[in-house]
């Protein structure tokens, strides 16, 4: 730590604190352009289900290199939409990580089928193959892996169980908008994958998500689904001429407005260049972090390149066993929005009064979470926001941790 910088008592202790201000963990950025597209938007004929959603839907899908990608009011309804596409239904089962936002098991819910959680691996914290393989039954109907952090999940391999079974993956990829596996980009891999375009994430559109999938039957019904189960839309019948439509299957409003969709559009232009900012921030707090005692950073397997959503980091049992809350404390004190990502699903309120009590049913999911501290990462940090980061979780370490500097 430079010694001219703030002082070393933790402002958790009445010290000064690195940042006066809060440094979120994610937060949007949207420039003239992006304000620009919604206002011609607001002055056009069409606020929504107009030209913008082809628009945003066509660049998407040729962005991650899928035939469709259809679009929803926000990444929940898109994965309700995918499970349902999927055919998931009354007693079916889907195979699910613990170690995500509770929509992912919830769509299931939404169903009345039934989410089995399986414990993830230690090094991506994405969801284990082989603990996969140990749930997967004939009454399973989908798998959905998450892409923890904006690192891909084992999809080919979830893709080869799911043959077996007869199954569909269904990849939450709200993580990983601009992340590559295997030489493909994620969103062109699993049967169906779902983006989520919330502000902290990488492209926002306000609220909205979005499927891609290269399978032409799952487009039609996704297209069905948001609009009430209704096949054909109101501009395409007033592009027609007709009055006439059908309802043919039982669908919901999750349409994305226009405005939503021309802002998503205008953001498109910029993801390359956010994801590599993203990656550049990321090799930032490798350099910095790399070799603090206690810490143990996100790991990145050879074949896949992370997006980026989150940095968790993980605080070393070893070395400061049971004081993540403490750091964790410690770090908002500074001024550093630091975030957990996540309470495993099952341990929520809900999921214990509906399912029983089930603490310890995916034991390493569950210890990561007693060490996971997300340090902030979004593509509009300074060098100065990274540097604070890096500066304040020096500066806590060294009081929490035995044997740091
Ligand atoms: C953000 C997120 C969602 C939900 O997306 P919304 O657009 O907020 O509905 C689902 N799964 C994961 C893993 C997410 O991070």
């Amino acid at each position: 730590m430079n010694a001219l910088s703030s002082s070393t008592e933790l402002a958790l202790f009445g010290g000064e604190p690195v940042r006066t201000t809060l440094l979120p963990y994610g937060h949007q950025s949207l420039t003239e352009d992006d304000i620009q597209a919604v206002l011609d938007v607001l002055r056009s004929d069409w606020i929504t289900t107009g030209p913008k959603i082809d628009e945003f839907e066509e660049a998407f899908a040729s962005y991650v290199g899928a035939k469709h990608a259809v679009s929803f009011s926000s990444g929940t309804a898109a994965l309700h939409g995918a499970v349902v596409a999927a055919g998931v239904d009354q007693g079916h089962e889907v195979i699910t990580t613990p170690l995500t936002f509770c929509a992912t098991a919830n769509v299931v819910l939404y169903q009345q089928a039934i989410p089995r959680f399986a414990d993830v691996t230690p090094d991506t914290l994405t969801l284990d193959p082989s603990e996969v393989n140990r749930h997967l039954s004939s009454r399973t109907k989908a798998i959905i892996p998450v892409d923890y952090a904006g690192h891909p999940a084992d999809l080919e391999e979830f893709l080869s169980l799911a043959e077996r079974q007869g199954a569909v993956v269904i990849e939450d990829a709200a993580h990983a908008l601009g992340a590559c596996y295997r030489g493909r980009s994620v969103g062109s891999v699993s049967h169906m994958t779902v983006f989520s375009f919330h502000p902290v994430k990488h492209l926002t559109t306000g609220e909205g998500g979005m499927v891609t999938t290269d399978i032409d039957a799952y487009a039609r019904q996704l297209r069905s689904f948001r609009n009430h189960g209704i096949d054909l839309d109101g501009r395409a019948r007033q592009r027609t001429g007709q009055w006439y439509y059908e309802m043919t299957s039982l669908g919901y409003n999750y349409r994305l407005t226009d405005m939503a969709c021309a802002l998503g559009l205008s953001q498109l232009s910029l993801l390359t260049r956010n994801v590599q900012r993203r990656r550049e921030i990321a090799q930032c707090y490798k350099d910095k972090l790399g070799s603090a005692t206690g810490l143990c950073l996100p790991f990145s397997r050879s074949d896949s390149e992370s997006s980026w959503h989150l940095y968790p980091v993980r605080i070393d049992q070893k070395y400061a066993n049971g004081k993540r809350d403490e750091i964790f404390r410690a770090l908002r004190a500074e001024g550093i929005g630091v975030n957990v990502h996540y309470i495993p699903v099952y341990l929520h309120p809900y999921y214990r009064t509906r399912f029983g009590e089930r603490a310890g049913l995916c034991p390493i999911a569950e210890k990561v979470y007693t060490e996971l501290i997300s340090l902030p990462m979004f593509h509009g940090m300074t060098d100065q926001d990274v540097n604070d980061v890096v500066e304040a979780v020096d500066k806590v370490l060294s009081h929490f941790v035995a044997g740091a500097c």
